[in-house]
């Protein structure tokens, strides 16, 4: 009889989540949406983009100067206010420049795909992103945005399927590990193991050029990606051997993880 009931409950569960997600078509198509947008936004200024990639470039510099000229010079504690500072404020202005190379593998930063292509790939090769390989995934991210089954990434996950500690992790504690593990983490691990990535039958990586999130004819641009991120890793090779690794964490290594 209890059976029943709890039963007659899950089902009345299911059709009240059925009720909340939308299942029909919307009434209106992208196209739609597109053309209620006014045009100038679709314009793509070629020197518009370079001048914010340029206002980036130019703030990154100055706070690497000051601290790099003026940083050894202010005694502790208040040296310890200034690198946080410096983290945060050099953080900000490369997620700028992230987000720049972000646009160009959407091709929203010129009219010109070599140009987009290639500022993208030195930008993201900068900042040890594989470009092209991103690209790629990214695109069908936005094509499939919180498509349980079709998501490239944060894929929502279904209750049932959870693991066994997540019931451990739903309080503020646990909430805030999450949060710090995804921070610092996720990224990583997303691009080198496809970690909370859609699921394939093999071995899946950005840094793979046959790994099955690329098609044949993407294959070559993952090479390239690879070849990118492998000179900025000899490039800092190169700099902690000449300044030291505490000195390559502290002006690059803290601004990327903030
Ligand atoms: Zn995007």
């Amino acid at each position: 009889m209890g059976g029943g009931g709890n039963m007659s409950s899950k089902i009345e569960e299911k059709k009240n989540i059925a009720k909340r997600v939308p299942s029909s078509k919307p009434p209106f198509t992208i196209g739609d949406i597109k053309r209620a947008i006014p045009p100038h936004c679709f314009e793509r200024s070629l020197i518009k983009s370079f001048s914010y990639l340029i206002q980036d470039l130019v703030l990154v510099s100055i706070f690497y100067y000051i601290a790099n000229t003026y940083f050894h010079l202010i005694p502790t504690p208040y040296s310890y206010i200034a690198w946080t500072t410096y983290w945060i404020a050099q953080g900000c202005v490369g997620e700028g420049i992230w987000i720049l190379a972000h646009e160009c593998g959407h091709h929203g930063f010129s009219d010109y795909q070599w140009v987009d292509d290639t500022v993208g790939l030195i930008l993201h090769s900068a900042l040890l992103t594989p470009y092209f390989s991103w690209k790629h995934s990214h695109r069908r991210h936005h094509s499939n945005t919180a498509s349980i089954e079709n998501d490239e990434v944060y894929k929502p996950r279904i209750k049932s399927k959870l693991r066994w500690y997540y019931k451990y992790l739903n309080n503020p504690l646990g909430r805030l590990l999450i949060l710090a593990f995804t921070l610092t983490f996720a990224w990583p691990l997303y691009l080198l193991f496809n970690v909370s990535g859609k699921k394939y039958d093999r071995f899946a990586s950005h840094y793979y050029p046959y790994s099955p999130i690329y098609s044949d004819r993407e294959r070559l641009q993952i090479y390239i990606s690879d070849a990118g991120v492998i000179a900025t890793t000899y490039l800092l090779y190169r700099a902690t051997m000449i300044k030291g690794l505490a000195w390559v964490f502290a002006s690059m290594g803290y601004p990327s993880l903030l």
